[in-house]
C-alpha cells in the first residue's frame, strides 16, 4: 500500500533488500510506548518491542532526550581513548549487574557479545570445547551460530567451529557428562527464547555454575533476551541467584540503540590489550541512550511491572481453548503460547486485529511487548488472541 507521500516504500524496500527476512506486509513509520503506527496511521499494540528491544518502550522521552543531547555533543569515540558517557554508563551498570561481574566489554550486537565471551572463556581457561544446549539461540555469526542449536540455521554453513557440543536443556546428567577438561564454557539461557519460550529450572542452572566451578570452565549466562527487566526481575539471573562468570546482553540494552555487551567475572582472566576489540564498542551515543535506558528501568520499576504484568497475562491465557493450545509459558513479560498446530496463520490474523506477536519456532506464539504496556492494551492482546483462537 502507498503512503501519504505516495511512495510505496514496501515496494521500494523489497526491491533491494538481501532476501534473508520473512517479511511481513506491514511498514511501520512511528512507535511511542507500546504502539507503533503503519505509514497509513493504522496503529498496532507491539508485542514484539522490535524483536525484544523496546523494554522501555518506543521513543522512551528520557531516551529521546539523552539521544538528542549526545547527538549534538559527541557521537563516535573510539575505546582507545576514554569518554564520560562511557565511564557514566558502566558505573551505573555494574552497579545492577549480578555479583562479582565488575568489568564489561561493550559491543554492537547480541551475536558479537557472545562471539567476544568464546573468545574471553579460551583466553581464560586455555581450553576450546563448548557445552550449549538444544533449542539454544546465541546469534548467526560463526562462533555464536556453533551455539545455537536449530538446525536450519546452522546446516548451510558447515563446518562450523568445533568444539561444540549440544545437550538437552534442564537435563543435569546430561550436562554433567558432557563438562570435561577440555571444555572452557557452558553457555545457556535462563529462559530459551527463539527456541519455544523454555524457561529453566532452578536445579539446572545452579547445577550448571556449580559443575562449571569444579571443573574450571566458565559459565556464559546470554541474557540478550532475558536482561533489563524482562522477566520481572533486572535479571533473570536473580530468579536462581547464580553469579555467572560471563554474561551477554543486548536487544533491550540501549533503548531500541543498537548495543550488546559482555560483563566479566573474576574468573575471566588474561584479557590483554589487543586480545579483541570493536570499531563502534562503547560509542557514546549508545552508551548515553543505554544509560538513560537503565535509569527509566530503575525509576519506573519497570522489572517490578513486567513480573505483575506477566503474571496477570499467563493466569488470562490459561483459558484459551485447549483444543488450539497446547500449554502457556513465561515468566515476566516472556510468555510462549504453544499451539497444536502452526503459529503463522494466527500471527496474520492477529495484525489484522492491529496486534503484533512473534512466533517462537514453528508452533510457538510468543509475547514480547514493551514492558510499559498498560492494562487496557493487555486486554486488547488478551481479547484478541481469544478471539483468533477460539
Ligand atoms: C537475539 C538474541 C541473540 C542475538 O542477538 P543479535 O543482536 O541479533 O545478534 C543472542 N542470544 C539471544 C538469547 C537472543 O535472543
Amino acid at each position: 500500500m502507498s503512503s501519504q507521500s505516495g511512495i510505496n516504500y514496501r515496494e521500494l524496500e523489497a526491491e533491494h533488500t538481501s532476501g534473508v527476512y520473512a517479511k511481513r506486509q506491514l511498514t511501520i513509520v512511528r512507535g511511542s510506548g507500546a504502539t507503533v503506527w503503519d505509514e497509513q496511521g493504522r496503529a498496532y499494540i507491539d508485542c514484539t518491542a522490535g524483536q525484544g528491544v523496546a523494554n522501555v518502550g518506543h521513543c522512551h522521552p528520557q531516551v529521546v532526550a539523552a539521544l538528542q543531547a549526545q547527538a549534538a555533543t559527541l557521537v563516535t569515540c573510539q575505546e582507545a581513548l576514554y569518554n564520560d558517557q562511557r565511564a557514566l554508563f558502566l558505573n551505573d551498570l555494574v552497579e545492577v549487574l549480578p555479583y562479582g561481574l565488575e568489568r564489561v566489554f561493550l559491543c554492537n550486537s547480541g551475536a558479537e557479545a557472545a562471539e567476544a565471551a568464546l573468545k574471553f572463556a579460551r583466553l581464560a581457561t586455555g581450553r576450546s570445547g563448548v557445552v550449549a544446549a538444544m533449542r539454544a539461540f546465541h546469534g548467526r555469526t560463526f562462533g555464536a551460530l556453533s551455539a545455537t542449536w536449530e538446525p536450519q540455521y546452522r546446516a548451510p554453513f558447515e563446518p562450523l567451529v568445533p568444539g561444540f557440543t549440544h545437550i538437552p536443556y534442564n537435563n543435569i546428567d546430561a550436562l554433567a557428562n558432557a563438562i570435561t577438561e577440555q571444555t572452557a564454557a557452558v553457555i545457556l539461557e535462563i529462559v530459551q527464547g527463539e527456541g519455544g519460550v523454555r524457561p529453566g529450572s532452578a536445579e539446572f542452572l545452579q547445577h550448571a555454575q556449580q559443575l562449571c566451578r569444579e571443573r574450571g570452565a566458565l559459565l556464559i549466562v546470554d541474557e540478550v533476551q532475558t536482561g533489563f527487566g524482562r522477566t520481572g526481575r533486572f535479571f533473570a539471573c536473580e530468579h536462581h541467584n547464580l553469579e555467572p562468570d560471563l554474561l551477554l546482553l543486548g536487544k533491550a540494552i540501549a533503548g531500541g540503540v543498537p548495543m550488546g555487551a559482555v560483563a566479566l567475572g573474576p574468573r575471566v582472566t588474561n584479557i590483554a590489550p589487543g586480545t579483541h576489540g570493536s570499531t563502534f564498542g562503547g560509542n557514546p551515543l549508545a552508551c548515553a541512550a543505554a544509560r538513560a535506558t537503565l535509569h527509566v528501568i530503575q525509576r519506573e520499576g519497570l522489572a517490578e511491572q513486567a513480573a505483575r504484568k506477566g503474571a496477570w497475562l499467563v493466569e488470562q491465557l490459561q483459558d484459551l481453548p485447549a483444543r488450539r493450545v497446547r500449554e502457556v509459558r513465561g515468566l515476566g513479560l516472556i510468555v510462549g503460547i504453544e499451539l497444536r498446530e502452526r503459529v503463522a496463520p494466527y500471527l496474520q490474523r492477529l495484525q489484522e486485529l492491529g496486534i503484533l506477536a512473534l512466533p517462537a519456532g514453528p508452533t510457538v506464539l510468543r509475547l514480547l511487548p514493551p514492558l510499559v504496556i498498560d492494562q487496557a492494551q493487555l486486554e486488547t492482546v488478551v481479547g484478541g488472541l481469544g478471539e483468533v483462537l477460539q
